[in-house]
């Protein structure tokens, strides 16, 4: 099957949680945040923004519910039950979008980031391509 440029679809490492987002991203970002960069264990994680009403998933998922956080709103950080992939995070703040973690995009080539967040805390040696826009904290 093939899949348009406006539809996502991707999965975790053990297949038992898969999704599929119709439209295209309303955003791809990369956030230098503490929080992604301890959940996904790498310098950062790169998102795409979508509108949540338009993520089907399947599969199980465990929720942390992730209270550090600028607004205090919880961040609902979503992996998969049995190999723990970071699928998606839902904030309380913005509730009518997900993050889903590019990583686990069938395509990720597709997703090109186009805004870099929470540079203030980027590691040294990550090196942002000039041109693009950034953020200190969270993009307003
Ligand atoms: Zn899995
Ligand atoms: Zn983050």
């Amino acid at each position: 099957m093939t899949v348009s440029e406006a539809e996502i679809e991707g999965g975790c490492n053990c297949g038992s949680v898969r999704y599929r987002v119709a439209g295209a991203p309303l955003a791809v970002a990369v956030c230098h945040c503490s929080n992604c960069r301890r959940q996904s264990g790498s310098a950062f994680s790169v998102n795409i923004v979508v509108r949540a009403d338009a993520m089907e998933l399947t599969g199980e998922l465990t929720t942390y519910e992730d209270r550090d956080t600028e607004s205090g709103a919880p961040v609902l950080r979503q992996f998969c039950a049995t190999c723990s992939s970071p699928i998606q995070s839902l904030s309380a703040a913005s509730p009518k979008i997900a993050i889903v973690k590019a990583g686990t995009a069938d395509d990720p080539a597709r997703f090109t980031p186009a805004v870099h967040v929470w540079t203030a805390s980027a590691l040294p040696w990550v090196e942002i391509p000039a041109g693009l826009p950034q953020f200190e904290r969270n993009a307003p």
